[in-house]
């Protein structure tokens, strides 16, 4: 994942919400970040603080939500938290379905 790509992305989106509502400036960008959409939130704040300068999402903080990465056994049927990206259920070798994680979505844009 490239943070800076994705960065610029979100402030996209920020601004263009500022414009559709008349407003002049953005102050919160609000994201859902899966822990398993592999971006390093350290390094996409510090893109989105570089180029957010002299938009109008320049005083605009990123907040960001993390989701945990939950999966399904296709076989038992049991929900489990993962730390990382694990294919098998630990309990009966069933397959096991990710269900959240991987998301990554702009929430919310508060502008002015
Ligand atoms: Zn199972």
């Amino acid at each position: 994942m490239h943070e800076a790509t994705l960065a610029e992305n979100i402030l996209n989106i920020a601004i263009a919400a500022a414009q559709e509502n008349h407003a002049a400036k953005v102050y919160k960008v609000g994201l859902t970040l899966g822990e398993l959409a592999g971006v390093e939130v350290e390094a996409l704040t510090m893109s989105f603080d570089v180029l957010k300068k002299d938009t109008s999402a320049q005083d605009a903080q990123l907040v960001i939500k993390r989701v945990p990465c939950r999966a399904a056994c296709n076989k038992c049927g049991k929900l489990f938290e993962l730390e990382r990206y694990n294919f098998f259920c630990p309990e009966c070798d069933g397959i096991l379905i990710l269900q959240t994680g991987r998301e990554l979505l702009v929430d919310y844009v508060d502008c002015e």
